[in-house]
Formats: C-alpha cells, structure tokens, sequence
C-alpha cells in the first residue's frame, strides 16, 4: 500500500526576508558582544522545489533552521509562509505550522527522547498531527521505518541510545516524513549514513517530493549530494550568503572565492577551472571591523575589501554575489 501519496500536493511558498539572529558572547570577564548568526539572509522555496545550503561548520546554517522552525526569537527579518509572518509566534500560535514544517536534525541523538522506544517516537506525532488511531499508526511506522531501510521488527522496541548514528538518523528521516509536511529542513541528514544507504536515503526524498510537493532546504558538506538533489543552492559565510544561484551556475562557475574555495576543496571543479584552483586560507574568524568577512582568509583581498562592506548583488539574471572583484577574477 502506497501510504505516503495520500495528501493533496502543497502550493505554499516560504520566503525569508532580511533575517538577522544575534547572539551575545563573552568576550571578557565583565563584558559581552553580539555575535551575529545569520546576518540579513533572504530565500525563496515555493513549494516541490529544494534549496541547497552550504558553508563550513558554525556558519549560520544550524542557526538559520531554529529561526525558521520557531526554535529561536529572530532579532529582525521575516520568515512568512504562506502569505503569513510566522517568526517569533508563541508555541500555541506556532503550533499549526508544526504540523506542516518538520525539522531533520544534524546530531539525531539529541533529538530524541532517550527514555523513549523509537516506536513509540514514530507513534506520537501520528497520533497529535494526523490524528491516526493505534493500529493505523502501527501500520505507520512499520511503512516509514521500512522506507527508510531498518527493520521494523527489529527496531520499534530500540531505544535511542541502542542505534548507531546512521539508524537514527533514518529514523529521523522517517519521524520528519510520517506527518507528510509541507516543508522540511534537514539539516545534514545523511552525514552518518554510508554511501549506499545515503543514495537510498535521497532518492526517497525525492520521490516524496514529487507526490507531495514538499519543499526542502538540505543542508550538508557533501557538495556531491547538494549538487544531486538541489535546484538552486545558496553559499553561507559567517552567516551571511555570499552567493546563490541555480546548481549548474554555482557549480559548474562558482564566482565568489569562497564558493570556488569550497569546491577546489571538495574536488568538484569543472575542467575549465582545474588550471585555477582557489584555496581558503586558515580557520573561520569573527573579524567586526573588516568590510568583507572573508578578507583575512581571501587570496584575492585589496584594501577596499577591508574598508567597504559587501552587498549581495545580482551580477547576471538572478546570480547574486557577495563581492565587488567576482565577475573580474
Ligand atoms: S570582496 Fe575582496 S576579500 Fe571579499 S571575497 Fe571578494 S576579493 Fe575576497
């Protein structure tokens, strides 16, 4: 039985306009600054489309899914869905888009209660957002864990802590999938997984998404999976896009040197580029009093990159980009 291809497609857009999310750090005994997460970043998804998201760790991606999904209060910005401002609701206002919005996260430990079977994990959301009674949800949980590759016999008895990385994260994957939402953030969601598991793990994505129209923002380091399963891709740098464009654009001519740095180091360049490899230099800084973030680290760096803030501008139908010398390196 088909289980998964019963709901009506969605027609809903998300849209993410000038978001910003500060946090305050130490910076001495005494006194604290703002750390800006996610620094003024717009995205569109319409609904059965999906955005992939890239960036070295402690970006803002992470940090970018919780203001999304209600988890965090934004400083300012907007994330509508629907036609509706739904950042910073309540919990009881927020709850309708629960439903809708699911969130796959990176470390799935974490995620789950660890007093709580991995059945019973699966059982509840059935049973809160589509309202099933005990035997469907049965036949429910068998049907995802299935989907997702682990034995249902096997597994609805486990607890948390008796599972290897990767079968929680299917499990994860199954849990976010089971209340057919409209829109999921997954947040590294096959980086336990291995290579043949990770493919399955994919194309089952895709597959849903083609009945049900899902949308998603798929986070991961792995350029090669992004590339396979994302239309547009957006490149995040402490916290702030530096680049976005169709996949074929932002792969085949990366134009910042961040995303160029990014796909030397993931061995992804076309052969147009292999005569013109970029390294990133050194380990991502906070640096407050430079124009662009990336100037300590840039081979490419003037001395107006250290004075003049950079905008994200449209250099070619849609291509934005994050640095005034991209079109002339
Ligand atoms: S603005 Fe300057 S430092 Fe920043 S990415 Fe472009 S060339 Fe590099």
């Amino acid at each position: 039985m088909d289980q998964s291809c019963q709901k009506e497609k969605s027609t809903k857009v998300l849209e993410i306009e000038n978001l910003v999310k500060e946090y305050l750090v130490k910076v001495s005994l005494v006194s604290k600054e703002p750390f800006r997460a996610v620094d003024r970043v717009s995205l569109k998804i319409p609904s059965g489309d999906t955005v992939g998201l890239v960036g070295e760790s402690g970006c803002g991606k992470s940090t970018l899914a919780k203001c999304i999904l209600n988890l965090t209060r934004v400083n300012s910005g907007k994330v509508i869905y629907d036609g509706e401002e739904i950042q910073n609701l309540s919990d009881s206002e927020f709850l309708p888009y629960r439903e809708k919005m699911q969130m796959v996260f990176q470390s799935p430990l974490y995620s789950f209660n660890p007093m709580m079977k991995v059945g019973q994990a699966l059982m509840d959301p059935l049973r809160m957002i589509r309202h099933l009674n005990h035997r469907e949800r049965e036949e429910m949980v068998e049907y995802y864990l299935n989907l997702v590759g682990l034995d249902p016999t096997e597994f609805v008895s486990k607890y948390p802590n008796e599972m290897s990385g990767g079968q929680l994260q299917r499990v994860g994957v199954a849990r976010a999938l089971a209340v057919e939402p409209e829109f999921v953030f997954l947040d590294e969601p096959t980086s336990a997984l291995d290579m043949s598991i990770r493919g399955q793990i994919v194309n089952l994505l895709l597959e849903l998404q083609e009945k049900q129209s899902v949308s998603y923002i798929f986070v991961s380091h792995d350029l090669r999976v992004v590339r396979y399963i994302a239309n547009r891709v957006f490149v995040m740098y402490l916290g702030e896009i530096v680049e976005s464009g169709s996949k074929e654009d932002v792969f085949e001519r990366p134009l910042h040197p961040y995303s160029r740095g990014l796909l030397t180091a993931t061995f992804l360049g076309s052969k147009r580029r292999t005569d013109k490899k970029i390294e990133i230099k050194g380990e991502v800084v906070q640096e407050t009093n430079v124009g662009c973030k990336l100037y300590n680290r840039c081979s490419y760096a003037k001395d107006r990159c250290k004075e003049e803030k950079q905008e994200l501008k449209d250099v070619e139908g849609g291509r934005l980009v994050r640095c005034w010398r991209a079109l002339e390196i």
